[in-house]
Order: C-alpha cells, then sequence, then structure tokens
C-alpha cells in the first residue's frame, strides 16, 4: 500500500512516498519558498533509482502547484507509478485540532476542530488547512489522515495534563497541556523498544527549531515539557518555551501592544532572543567560543531548562534508564549532549565522551558500557512516524 507522508510549513512542503508496511522509501521531494513566482526550490529524488534533481527558479504561487509538480514527477519519466490512483492515502503531521488528539481521518468536522485552534498554532493550522483542502481536491480518490502531534501524548493521566486553573476552563475550553512532536518522540519509543525490548523509563529530547522533552514509561508519553501551546516547555531557536502567564499581563498594562509581545514571544524570543546573534545553534556555539558572553548565556540556559525538565522527569518516574538524543540539536551538538549529561551524572548516568564527539549514523549509544542510565542518539524519522500511524489507521488489527 502506498502512503505519502507530507509535511507542511508556512513556505514549504515535504513529501515521502512509503510503500507499507515494508516502510520502504519509494521518492522524496522537497519544495521551498513556495508563494514564490520565481524563487522556488524544488528537488526530487526516485529512491528507488537514485535518480535526484534539484530545480531552482521555479514558480509556485500555491500549494496546488507544489502539489501538482510532487504528483508529475512520481508518476513521470522518472517517476515511481504510472497513475497517483495508487496511493491509498495522505498522512499529514497535523498539529491540534479541539476534541480530536489523535489519529484522525480529516473529516470536516476534524478542520473544524483545526479551525477552532487556529489562534493557539498559527503558524502549523494555518498552512495545513490550506495544504489539506488542495490535496483533497487534486487527490479525491486517497484517504486524507492527520497523525495530531498532540497523539503520542493521549496518555498522559490528568494529574499532570491539567493546570490548576478553574476547572471550567478545560471543559469549555480544552485549557490543558497537550504536548507535541509527537511523532519524534513515538519514533524514538518505538526504536528504542525494537532495539532494546522496552522503553523502560525514557526522557526522550527533540532539539530542534522546536524543543521539548518527553518522559515515557513502558512505551508510553506519560509527561511532556510542551504545554497547551507551542510557545511552552524549554526555549527554542526563536520562542520564549515557558513564561510566567503574568508577564504579558503586565506588559500590556504598560502599553504593550499584542501584535509586539506576539513578536517578542514568537519570533524574537529563544536562543536568538538571549544571544543576539541567530536562532541556530551553530551559529551560537560558534559565537560563544568567540567570547560572546549572551551566546554563551543562551546556551547555559538551554542546557539547564533541558536537565531541570530531565531531573523532574526521573522523579515521576522514580528513576531513568534512557535518555535519547534527536533533532538537529540532539543529533548534532556534542557540547549540549554533554552538558545535559554530565549534570544527569548523580543518577548514575556516566557519558562516553568520545563516542560522544563522534559524528552521525544511526542510533548509537554516547553513554559508557557501565553507566546506570544509557545515553544514545537516535536520529529523528518523523515520516515514518506518520507513515506507520496512517497506515494503523486504515488497516486496524494488522
Ligand atoms: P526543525 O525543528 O525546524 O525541524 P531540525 O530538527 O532540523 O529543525 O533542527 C534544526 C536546528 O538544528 C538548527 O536550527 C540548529 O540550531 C541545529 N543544528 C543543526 N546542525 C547543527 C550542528 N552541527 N551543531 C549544532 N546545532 C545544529
Amino acid at each position: 500500500m502506498k502512503i505519502l507522508v507530507s509535511n507542511v510549513g508556512s513556505t514549504s512542503l515535504k513529501f515521502k512516498l512509503y510503500d507499507m508496511p515494508a516502510e520502504r522509501v519509494l521518492c522524496e521531494a522537497r519544495i521551498e519558498l513556495v508563494g514564490s513566482r520565481d524563487a522556488a526550490i524544488h528537488t526530487y529524488k526516485n529512491c528507488l533509482t537514485g535518480h535526484s534533481q534539484r530545480d531552482t527558479g521555479c514558480c509556485i504561487p500555491t500549494y496546488t502547484e507544489g502539489i501538482k509538480l510532487f504528483l508529475a514527477d512520481m508518476c513521470g519519466e522518472q517517476g515511481v507509478m504510472s497513475d497517483m490512483g495508487e496511493i491509498a492515502a495522505v498522512g499529514f503531521k497535523t498539529v491540534l485540532a479541539k476534541g480530536f488528539y489523535g489519529v484522525h481521518e480529516l473529516t470536516d468536522e476534524v478542520l473544524e476542530g483545526m479551525r477552532a485552534y487556529l489562534k493557539v498554532a498559527p503558524a502549523h493550522n494555518g498552512p495545513y488547512l490550506e495544504a489539506i483542502k488542495r490535496f483533497r481536491r487534486l487527490m479525491p480518490g486517497a484517504r486524507m489522515v492527520g497523525v495530531f502531534e498532540t497523539a503520542f501524548h493521549t496518555t498522559i493521566p490528568p494529574e499532570r495534563s491539567l493546570y490548576a486553573v478553574p476547572y471550567e476552563w478545560y471543559e469549555e475550553y480544552g485549557i490543558k497541556r497537550m504536548g507535541y512532536h509527537g511523532a519524534s518522540h513515538s519514533y524514538v519509543a518505538e526504536t528504542l523498544t525494537g532495539v532494546y525490548g522496552s522503553t523502560g523509563r525514557t526522557v526522550s529530547c527533540h532539539l530542534g527549531g522546536s524543543c521539548s522533552l518527553c518522559a515515557i514509561e513502558d512505551g508510553k508519553s506519560v509527561d511532556t515539557s510542551f504545554g497547551f501551546s507551542l510557545q511552552t516547555g524549554v526555549m527554542h531557536a526563536n520562542r520564549c518555551g515557558d513564561l510566567d502567564a503574568y508577564v504579558p499581563l503586565f506588559l500590556m498594562s504598560q502599553g504593550m501592544k499584542k501584535a509586539e509581545l506576539l513578536d517578542g514571544l514568537s519570533r524574537r524570543g529563544g536562543l536568538l532572543g538571549i544571544s543576539g546573534v541567530s536562532n541556530d545553534m551553530r551559529y551560537v556555539e560558534a559565537a560563544a567560543g568567540q567570547g560572546s558572553g549572551r551566546a554563551a548565556l543562551a546556551i547555559d540556559m538551554f542546557v539547564n531548562q533541558i536537565v531541570k525538565y530531565a531531573g523532574a522527569f526521573a522523579a515521576e518516574m522514580g528513576g531513568l534508564d534512557n535518555i535519547v538524543f534527536t533533532g538537529g540539536i540532539g543529533e548534532n551538538s556534542s557540547q549540549v549532549r554533554s552538558r545535559v549529561c554530565r549534570a544527569l551524572a548523580f543518577l548514575g548516568l556516566e557519558l562516553d565522551e568520545e563516542a560522544n564527539a563522534a559524528a552521525g549514523g544511526d542510533i548509537r549509544a554516547i553513554s559508557a558500557a557501565h553507566s546506570a542510565v544509557r545515553a544514545l542518539v537516535i536520529p529523528a524519522n518523523e515520516e515514518l512516524g506518520i507513515a506507520r500511524r496512517t497506515y494503523e489507521l486504515l488497516n486496524p488489527g494488522n
């Protein structure tokens, strides 16, 4: 069964076509700068033959042209099939819908739920709603499935997911800790189970442009650093992370307008806001290395927040068996991993500095052989997580 996984950004579209349940990637494509009349970038790879191409200067004013381009790639000369009717379903890494927190066929009702929470995840729900509408039109024969980023976290018990606000806020507006990065953390849980037989008590750290930690016990999410919106938890590339709810109220009382406040919290905060250098850890690390005090402070804060959540999760789970690093920073920054692991030495975690400094590859252990806590790097593969969940929805019981 062919399942297309689509990752939609505000100006980008990423596609991966899977043959399921074999989990074989048939082809993949990426379109950047959607919305541009003559500057978009389009890459396509046929994973069966190895053929790859890259076009720049394309005209892709809307998602429709981007999707059409990919459909033409897949069914063209360098394609992997003759008719797009072979695609059984499109799986989307959708973020949030009111009342629908798991894996759902994207019916009008579910789309309405996404619209209801447009204000909570504007950078994600807006583009997804738009792209799904266009996919539905272009591929009427395929089933549209939303693997919501909240899905993995529906197992978090209420004493950890509720805020101490008037209970009716939860009942009426659904205010609670949602948790995101579900596709990534569930992939970590499945990989650990596949390799070691179980997850035991694991802290999974997804550190990329967005960052979150997830406490995983016996394969299930039991807590997460992400709260109601994607603005919460540990600091992100541009977003502030956890913040006293009274700070925005106070700033507004001082005359700050909502737009300025939102800009500060979601675009000018995080690594960028503190370092003043960049939202990209590579540049922040380089600046700190050259003596920038603010860049060094940004890294200190980043590491501290990760350690704090990891420690809290270890306490909730009554100990720790594994800590996993994934995402762009988690996979590439040996400095962040080393500092986090050294701070968690009190749990019996001993890092193998040499293994930690070594680059790349697949799943790899970075802790010493006798360490009481295993530390691992697992490269993120959210698309495969989406393909698996979509396949399961279409083939219940398999
Ligand atoms: P996203 O969350 O947007 O999907 P990624 O998971 O790919 O992004 O992470 C991208 C981030 O990873 C970059 O913004 C940068 O901070 C970080 N990163 C990438 N490569 C390195 C590196 N070699 N060293 C440190 N950080 C890196």
